[in-house]
């Protein structure tokens, strides 16, 4: 059985990446920050996403910036409906108001918490197009740590296809 953490491709269909862009978008233009997942199922090393999901979330402006929660109720409706589905889990997507890099707070609230899931952050509120290689990406490792991806190994690994 291959875990996630044996994934070396992941496939994400255009409509999933520009739901998540649209959404960042959105609520970047009213000056907060989005959040985004992606679902789908793993075949060997390949994980191919099928599902784009904008989970309920609060948009929040503290001293020092903003940021995005997803309460414990709607992560226990979104996991009850992944597995329904028989989805996994592989990447959580966010927008930064400037510079894109994983917070100790996306650290402590990470959505997706298996070991091999991805967290791909977009800076500048999502504007611009959405590219692997502009995004800043993480990797959970099995210490539980998000490990930073170079550009480029993220850009190969994670492929937008029509
Ligand atoms: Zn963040």
């Amino acid at each position: 059985m291959m875990r996630l953490a044996d994934v070396r491709s992941v496939q994400v269909p255009r409509r999933c990446a520009d739901t998540v862009h649209a959404h960042m978008r959105k609520v970047g233009h009213d000056g907060f920050e989005g959040l985004g997942l992606w679902a789908g199922r793993q075949s060997g090393d390949i994980f191919t996403v099928e599902e784009a999901i904008i989970p309920a979330q609060k948009h929040i402006r503290t001293e020092d910036g903003v940021c995005v929660i997803t309460g414990a109720e709607e992560l226990h409706r979104l996991n009850v409906w992944l597995y329904r589905k028989g989805l996994s889990l592989i990447a959580q997507i966010h927008s930064h108001p400037g510079r894109a890099y994983h917070s100790d707070t996306d650290d402590r609230y990470a959505v997706a918490t298996t070991v091999g899931c991805f967290s791909l952050v977009m800076p500048d509120f999502a504007r611009g197009p959405f590219q692997i290689e502009r995004l800043a990406s993480y990797r959970l490792d099995a210490s539980g740590a998000w490990r930073a991806i170079g550009a480029s190994q993220a850009a190969r690994m994670i492929a937008i296809v029509e």
